[in-house]
């Protein structure tokens, strides 16, 4: 069974390729998505990394974006903002189905976990590919700008990450508990991925939740399991593809480059996949003590993501 780190569309791509290859290559997958962006809005919960993953796995999401449903109208928003609504965030009049659903389902007193497994199904992920919550327990990251902290998708969204980022937190994150079968996940793997997400605030929430960086650490080589940990760097030339990672690293103090993120998950990985732009950095990654491994890290198409998963597989194999 392999494990997989994830945020939203970086994340949910890899996951993508990683479920193409199930159950061919990987016997069973499971995808442990980032919770940290989660909100309210307009009266809905809503979910946007574990929107995306599911999408993607679904294979209706939006391929222009990323995120949301591919062709999805927008005639409640539009219909919202007639009404004067402040509708910063955009929404789809399909995806919308799903914050409804869920909403109803948490306040009737379901848990995230389940909704997620439900609409898994529902979309036609097939039973070998799980998408995990990485709690069920609220956890709300926050980012420290020049103006104040503010609520993540305050940052992202609303404010289109223009802002200089100069501390981040997750709030509730030292109460949350992780998800057990999250937890048991991490523990069992025979391999664990940390998708191409943004280190800092979709991986970031997944590794401050009690005891899930423990988890990960102890399934080094030492701990005889033969777990194989490995991460896809998500900076590609000493930048994002998109969103604000190579600005968040900067403004944390971290080196803005793939080198800068192998360090940030040193004691954690025992591989790290750099794109072919940055095969230069390999010895220094290997002076950290991580095996590098050079490829095409850049999915386009959904053949792209296939191909770097398998790449992945061959790498352990090796
Ligand atoms: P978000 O929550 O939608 O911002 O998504 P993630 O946190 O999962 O991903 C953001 C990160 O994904 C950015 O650092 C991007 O550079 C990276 N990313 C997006 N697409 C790709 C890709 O095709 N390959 C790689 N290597 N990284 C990607």
């Amino acid at each position: 069974m392999w494990a997989a780190l994830a945020g939203g569309v970086g994340g949910a791509k890899l996951a993508r390729g990683l479920a193409a290859i199930t159950p061919e290559v990987i016997d069973e997958l499971r995808v442990i998505v980032n919770t940290g962006d989660d909100f309210r809005l307009h009266g809905l919960y809503i979910s946007p990394d574990i929107d995306t993953v599911v999408y993607t796995l679904a294979g209706i999401a939006n391929p222009e974006t990323g995120w949301g449903i591919a062709g999805d109208t927008a005639n409640t928003l539009e219909q919202l903002r007639r009404l004067g609504a402040d509708a910063w965030f955009w929404l789809g009049d399909r995806d919308l189905a799903t914050h409804i659903l869920r909403t109803e389902w948490l306040s009737n007193g379901g848990k995230l976990s389940e909704f997620t497994e439900h609409i898994a199904r529902a979309l036609g992920i097939p039973a070998a590919v799980q998408v995990l919550p990485m709690t069920d327990a609220p956890v709300a990251t926050e980012i420290l700008t020049p103006g104040g902290w503010l609520a993540f998708q305050d940052y992202f969204v609303r404010r289109r990450h223009a802002d200089e980022v100069r501390d981040v937190r997750f709030a509730g994150a030292d109460d949350a508990a992780p998800l057990p079968q999250a937890l048991a996940t991490l523990r069992q793997a025979d391999v664990v991925v940390f998708c191409p997400s943004n280190p800092i605030v979709s991986i970031g929430p997944i590794l401050a939740l009690r005891g899930v960086r423990q988890a990960i650490e102890h399934r080094g080589a030492s701990d005889g399991s033969r777990c194989c940990r490995v991460a896809v760097s998500p900076i590609i030339g000493g930048q994002a593809l998109k969103g604000p990672a190579d600005v968040m690293l900067r403004g944390l103090g971290h080196e803005v480059s793939a080198l800068g993120v192998a360090q940030l998950y040193a004691g954690l990985i025992d591989i790290f996949v750099l794109d072919e732009t940055d095969a230069a950095l390999a010895p220094q990654v290997a002076a950290l003590g991580i095996r590098p491994v050079v490829a095409n890290t850049i999915m386009c198409a959904p053949q792209d993501s296939r191909a770097l998963a398998l790449a992945i597989a061959q790498a352990i194999s090796k």
